[in-house]
Formats: C-alpha cells, sequence, structure tokens
C-alpha cells in the first residue's frame, strides 16, 4: 500500500490553513505532519483539530516552522500565509527539500523567480497557484480562448474585506494568461479621462483594466468581460466556500511530489 502523503500547513490557524487542515484530515493517503502559525498566536501548543473543528488529531499547533521541518519528516509544505512571510517559509521549506504547494498571494514576479531558481537548484519541486479552485482556473483558460477574438477586456474581481492584497493573484494571472494570445487590449476604443482618479481601475498586463471590490460577505468572485463589435462576453466564477479550493490543494499536493523545479499556475498540472 503507498504511504500517506505527510504534509505540514503553514499559516494552519488563518481562515484557508484550518480548510486545508480539515481537507488533509479527511482525504485517505493523507496525513497532517506539522501546523505552524504566527508565533503569538494564542493558540499555540493546543491540538490543531480542535482549533479547526473536528477530533484531536494529535498534532500541535506550533510557532515554529524551522523545528517543525525538522521534526514534523513532511513530505510537503502548503503555505496559506501573508504575502510578506511566504517567501522566507517557502526558501526554508525548499532548502530542507520539503516541496512546498504556495496558495499565499501578493508575491512579486521577482519572488516567484527566486523561489523557482531555489526549487531547481534543489531539484525539489514547488507549486505556486493563485488560486487553487478548478472552476477559476477554467474560466481563466476560456478567457485565455476568447482573447483571440475580442480585442478588449477588463476585470472586475471581487474578495472579503480582509484581504490583504489588490489586485487579486487570480486577476493578475488572468491578465497574464490572456496576454498570450493578445498583446495590448482596448487601446484603440477607449477614450474619455477620470474624473476621479482609479475610477477606470488599476491596468494589468495588456492594458486589461482590473476593478477590486472587497466587501464583508464575498469569499472570491472574479469577471472576465470580453467586448467586440456589437457584442460581449462574460466569463465568470464564484468560489462561495472555501472548500471550493481543497480538490486543488490535494491534487497540487500531489503533483508537487513528482516535480523537481516549480510550476507557476494550476492550469501547468490539470
Ligand atoms: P488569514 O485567515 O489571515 O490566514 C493567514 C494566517 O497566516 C493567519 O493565521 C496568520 O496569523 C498566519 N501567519 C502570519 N504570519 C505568520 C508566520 N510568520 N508564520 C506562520 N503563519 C503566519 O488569511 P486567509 O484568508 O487564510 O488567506 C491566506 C492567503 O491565501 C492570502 O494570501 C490569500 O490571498 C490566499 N488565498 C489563496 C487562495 C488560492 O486558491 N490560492 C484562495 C484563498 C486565499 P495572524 O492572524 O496572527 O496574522
Amino acid at each position: 500500500m503507498p504511504k500517506d502523503i505527510k504534509v505540514l500547513v503553514c499559516g494552519a490557524a488563518g481562515k484557508m490553513g484550518q480548510a486545508v487542515v480539515r481537507a488533509v484530515d479527511s482525504e485517505a493517503g493523507f496525513k497532517l505532519a506539522g501546523a505552524v502559525d504566527r508565533v503569538g498566536n494564542p493558540n499555540i501548543g493546543k491540538d490543531i483539530g480542535l482549533l479547526c473543528g473536528i477530533n484531536e488529531i494529535g498534532v500541535k499547533l506550533s510557532g515554529d516552522l524551522k523545528e517543525t521541518i525538522s521534526k514534523s519528516q513532511a513530505d510537503v509544505m502548503v503555505d496559506f500565509t501573508m504575502p510578506e512571510i511566504v517567501i522566507v517559509n517557502a526558501q526554508m521549506a525548499l532548502k530542507a527539500g520539503i516541496c512546498t504547494v504556495i496558495g499565499t498571494t501578493g508575491m512579486t514576479k521577482s519572488d516567484i523567480a527566486e523561489l523557482s531558481k531555489l526549487s531547481k537548484q534543489n531539484s525539489t519541486g514547488a507549486i505556486v497557484a493563485p488560486n487553487f479552485a478548478i472552476g477559476a482556473v477554467l474560466m481563466m483558460k476560456f478567457a485565455k480562448e476568447a482573447s483571440k477574438y475580442f480585442a478588449s477586456a477588463e476585470i472586475i474581481e471581487y474578495h472579503h474585506d480582509k484581504k490583504l492584497d489588490a489586485p487579486s493573484g487570480t486577476a493578475i494571472k488572468s491578465a497574464e494568461l490572456m496576454v498570450e494570445n493578445r498583446k495590448l487590449f482596448g487601446r484603440d476604443t477607449v477614450s474619455g479621462k477620470e474624473t476621479i482618479k482609479g475610477a477606470r481601475g488599476a491596468i494589468g498586463d495588456g492594458n486589461i483594466h482590473i476593478h477590486s471590490v472587497r466587501l464583508p460577505g464575498l469569499i472570491a468572485h472574479q469577471e472576465i468581460i470580453l467586448g467586440g463589435t456589437g457584442q460581449t462576453i462574460n466569463i465568470r466564477h464564484d468560489a462561495y466556500d472555501r472548500t471550493a479550493f481543497m480538490p486543488g490543494v490535494l491534487m497540487a499536493v500531489k503533483k508537487v511530489m513528482e516535480l523537481d523545479c516549480l510550476v507557476y499556475g494550476l492550469e501547468n498540472i490539470i
């Protein structure tokens, strides 16, 4: 019988981290090996299963990633923390030869390039995905395809009001994929000036305007609207619950063990 994949979750006390702990605990073939969060978290030392609303699972929340890496013998680290610290966590894991799955958004292109180099140097797999929901990956694929036929496009992304980064990693990644099929969008058709600064949103890759909505009640949603002569096409994805991301996370945990370099985007592994 194949051995369970041992998973260390970084950011385990956070919203996504808790969902990953529950998913790992409930899925055959995976075993939770470690759970880490910020050193000052009041739940350090408590059983992570109880914190996540499931049974006691015998893994205590730790505030020390280095120690957990050496004690847990994890195969894969999954990181859902914050843009300022994910790079340090990932460097620590990759240097220790632990495959790394990153869901944290807000990393710069140079952060990703740096991790890519480290992953190659250590022949240790890494997957960075701004969106683990399969539906969101399909939305991006469909938008890339539609970009061949529509010369104008804008993105509206909607997230909960606690989200730290704007625009979302998914919006940035969507624009990056769309410019693979069309270098420049909308340049000839848009006129008029902004009478309130920012009204036209941020300008992403390929002159694709990106609008970030932040409201309580939302989870993660995005529309990509493409416009042509006398018609528009609207491609929309809604994640109503964080469980939407879990099949993609577990798929990445399995896949990353076969890699010896960094892969950016879930679309490259499904
Ligand atoms: P969250 O609830 O704030 O969780 C982040 C957790 O990381 C918190 O518990 C935070 O602790 C902890 N943390 C902070 N510093 C740490 C450190 N040095 N070491 C370990 N843990 C540390 O946020 P979330 O909603 O779960 O989102 C986490 C990230 O995932 C965000 O970047 C978000 O955009 C991204 N995300 C990605 C996807 C995807 O599919 N890729 C989907 C949803 C969200 P404190 O609360 O004490 O600061």
